[in-house]
């Protein structure tokens, strides 16, 4: 799961680390007192930021063809009229996708004077199996570009999760942000605070881009000054706080509805829907569908259990997506009972008037009573003996 800066920029805070002075807006009406509240505070100018789950949005386009997803207002009516040129409207990013993002949501903060930027990153290195922690003195801009091209100016300390981050390792990346004097201990301090974020939040990823060197007061200070939190949804459950922060407009309609029913789906491109237990086995199905020229549809994985419930469910998501032309069924009974994959399939279509070719592949445990059961359905599906079988059955079924 994935949430807003706003929310991980609240996370941060509470472990310690310095962010600007925000205030969320959910609406027009929220955004001049927002503004002013700022401004009181003593800052010369107020930061309007939009909030999507992307990133790239200060070098972001909306469709009406207004220019950035990030603006420094002068004041509270200019704050105003940016927010009037950003919320309900669709923000396309490198990272969004042609598509884009409609706002919904803006974050208006308190801009700071920056007089570098830097980047940090906390993430888990799949090699090592531990976490990593990244810093970079090349801040604010493409990270991928900097680790493509100058991978030197990239820093990282690998974590013992026995012993957690040390602070020789938060000092020793400071030194490498090029950090002196007493902002070496600044910078540490808030390296910690960091790594304690993602450790005690179970993050994916944590990543602060820019991490800036500020001027307040005619001193030097570090400051996060955007934050992009991923969590690791199998540890959601141990993060009450955190499940409250899901915002079901950043999530794919389809996805939401499949995991009511602890489904695995990830809706693609292509006109084949596949229907598959296990998610390698959905992987190889992809793969097969592919290899004989069709393109999947979707990625879903009904797991090792599933019930006759979750069976319509799944078929039910899938039927939503217009683009399908096809359906192939692909179920390897090992803890799975065939038999209830096919009453759930009998029960899905007959529930939903299906009208597309169906391709039905079922091994395993109770194969018998579930190949007896389509059968005696009276429902015109097509069967295939092997995976290859069933491939080619539904490229053929949904070319023609
Ligand atoms: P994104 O990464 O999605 O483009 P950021 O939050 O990093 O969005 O904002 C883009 C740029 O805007 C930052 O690199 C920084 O230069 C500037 N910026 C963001 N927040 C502030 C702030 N509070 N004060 C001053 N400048 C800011
Ligand atoms: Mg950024």
């Amino acid at each position: 799961m994935n949430i807003h800066e706003y929310q991980a920029k609240q996370l941060l805070a509470q472990y310690g680390v310095a962010v600007s002075v925000e205030i969320p807006c959910k609406s027009l009406e929220e955004v001049r007192p927002a503004a002013e509240k700022i401004l009181a505070g003593g800052s010369p100018k107020v930061v309007v930021k939009s909030q999507i789950h992307a990133g790239g949005r200060g070098k972001g386009t909306f469709k009406s063809g207004f220019q950035g997803g990030v603006k420094i207002a002068a004041n509270a009516d200019e704050a105003v009229s940016f927010a009037q040129q950003m919320l309900g409207n669709v923000l396309v990013t490198k990272q969004t996708g042609p598509d884009g993002r409609k706002v919904q949501t803006l974050l208006l903060a308190a801009a700071a004077k920056i007089k570098k930027e830097f980047y940090l990153a906390v993430l888990l290195d799949r090699v090592t199996s531990r976490p990593v922690v990244m810093v970079s003195t090349e801040g604010g801009m493409d990270i991928e570009e900097v680790a493509e091209k100058t991978p030197e100016k990239i820093v990282k300390e690998t974590i013992d999760p026995a012993v957690g981050m040390m602070p020789y390792q938060a000092r020793k990346l400071a030194a490498a942000l090029g950090l002196k004097g007493d902002l070496i201990a600044a910078g540490a301090k808030l390296i910690l605070g960091v790594y304690k974020t993602a450790w005690e939040c179970d993050t994916a990823l944590v990543e602060i881009n820019p991490l800036c060197l500020v001027e307040v007061d005619g001193k030097e200070t570090l400051m996060a000054l955007d934050g992009k939190i991923s969590l690791d949804d199998n540890a959601l459950y141990r993060h009450k706080n955190i499940q409250e922060m899901r915002d079901l407009n950043e999530e794919a309609p389809l996805e939401i509805e499949a995991s009511k029913f602890s489904l695995n789906y990830i809706k693609l491109d292509g006109s084949i829907a596949c229907l598959v237990n296990g998610a390698g086995l959905a992987m190889a199905t992809m793969d097969i569908i592919q290899h004989f020229g069709g393109n999947p549809a979707n990625f879903l994985d009904v797991g090792g259990g599933a019930t006759k419930e979750q069976v319509t469910a799944a078929f039910k998501i899938i039927l939503q997506d217009p683009n399908v032309k096809g359906i192939l069924v692909n179920i390897f009974g090992g803890i799975m009972d065939c038999n209830v994959i096919a009453t759930g399939i009998v029960a899905a279509v007959k529930e939903t008037g299906l009208k597309l070719p169906l391709v039905v592949r079922l091994e395993g445990n109770n194969v018998a009573a579930g190949k007896k059961t389509l059968a005696e359905s009276g429902l015109t599906l097509i069967t295939g003996d092997s995976m290859a079988d069933a491939a080619q059955k539904v490229v053929k079924a949904v070319g023609n």
